[in-house]
This record gives C-alpha cells, structure tokens and sequence, in this order.
C-alpha cells in the first residue's frame, strides 16, 4: 500500500516514512502544501498523512482542493493541538481522520489500517482468497494452512492483488501501489517480483490463484 506523507518538519517526515516502511508499507513525501497537491492529484496513493500546519498552502485549503477534484483517497490530518477548531475545520473540508502530535506510531499505524479497511467494509485484519490468507498484523502468508514465505516487496504485491482480488490489476497499476515515486517504471524488475509471488502462490497447490491476463495484467482470484 502506498502512503502520501505531506509534512515540512523533515524530521517527523522521515520518521513516518521509516516507520511505514517497516510495516511494508511504501511511502513518498511532500515538503510543503502546494507539492502535496501535485503528487495527491498526480499519483495514486491508498491513504494521505497530511500535516495541517504547511508552507505555501495549509492543510484545510490542501484537503478542499484534493476534494474539488474528486479524489476520494482516505485523508488522515495531523494537528499540533488539541485544537477543536482544526479538527472540526479537517472533518468538514474532506479528511477521514485525525491525529493529534505527538503521537504513538502504532496509533498512526493502527489509524491507517482502519482507514484502508473502510474501502473493504470489513473489521478483519486478514485478507482470504479461497485457501490463501494473508495476515496484515504479521505480515505473514498461508496457504492451505502452509505458511509461504514472502519478501517485504513480494509481500505487498500480493496484498494489492488481494485487496483487488478479481479485478485484473495492470503492472503500471501494480508499481503505482507497491513503489514510489522515484522508482523507474521501464525496468522489468516488477516483472521478476510478480513471478516469483506468482509461482510461491501458485507451485505445488491443486490451483492456481494468481493469473496473467496477457498484455493486460495480473488477476488474482479463486476460480469456483
Ligand atoms: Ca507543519
């Protein structure tokens, strides 16, 4: 899943994109107001981490705009107080949640996962396909009750494919959700990952779960 940190303290910044990083999420960051507008309405993100204090333009003005453009994309605003000004402010202009600072990064955490269940309409913290389970709090991987061991890249290329398990997900979709914004799209190492999450799910079980859809992409699902 990947997460838009828009944030001027770069300390905090790069303390969040750490953090999300290992919980396998992958996770860009804007520095101010008017580049957090750029790469939300530019790029897909699954969840924005916004900070409500920012140069250039604020956060309540950012979420108003991301808004008008209809970009649905689940917004968590990070306040400096107890404000209830702001807070009430943020709710009304779009965002979804807040965070007063400082704060606990497993709260963060535990925010943007509530946050990206509500896509789902579910409370669990599993994702299942047929046989395949995939456990969001470990991070770990079953079939049939066998556990397949995933690297953190592999790992979140399959839960996007679980997350949209039946719908044939593109690999410039693919990369949009798993890589950031630096990563070079022309490489074929995508390709390389996809097949070994593809032959990990797949060798050795009665049926295969993840299909290529030649010149199209990837789908994921349990055929019945
Ligand atoms: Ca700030």
């Amino acid at each position: 899943m990947r997460i838009l940190i828009i944030e001027d303290e770069k300390k905090v910044a790069s303390f969040i994109k750490k953090g999300l990083e290992e919980e396998y999420f992958v996770a860009d960051i804007a520095g101010d107001g008017k580049e957090g507008l750029k790469l939300s309405t530019s790029e897909e993100y699954d969840v924005i981490i916004m900070d409500i204090m920012l140069p250039y333009m604020d956060g309540i003005t950012l979420i108003k705009e991301i808004r008008k453009r209809e970009i649905v994309t689940p917004v968590l605003m990070l306040t400096v107080n107890d404000s209830i000004k702001d807070k009430v402010e943020g709710l009304d202009a779009g965002a979804d949640d807040y965070l007063t600072k400082p704060f606990a990064f497993e709260e963060l955490i535990a925010r943007l996962r509530a946050l990206l269940r509500r896509n789902e309409n579910s409370k669990t913290s599993k994702l299942t396909v047929g046989d395949l389970v995939l456990d969001l709090q470990s991070h770990r991987v079953f079939r049939n009750n066998q556990e397949i061991i995933l690297t953190p890249k592999e790992y979140s290329i399959l839960e996007y494919l679980m997350r949209n398990s039946k719908k044939v997900i593109s690999r410039t979709k693919l990369i949009e959700h798993v890589y950031d914004y630096h990563f070079d799209t022309e490489t074929n190492i995508i390709d390389v990952y996809i097949n070994k999450v593809r032959s990990k799910i797949n060798t050795n079980f009665e049926k295969p779960l993840i299909h290529t859809i030649r010149g199209i992409g990837y789908v994921l699902k349990d055929d019945d």
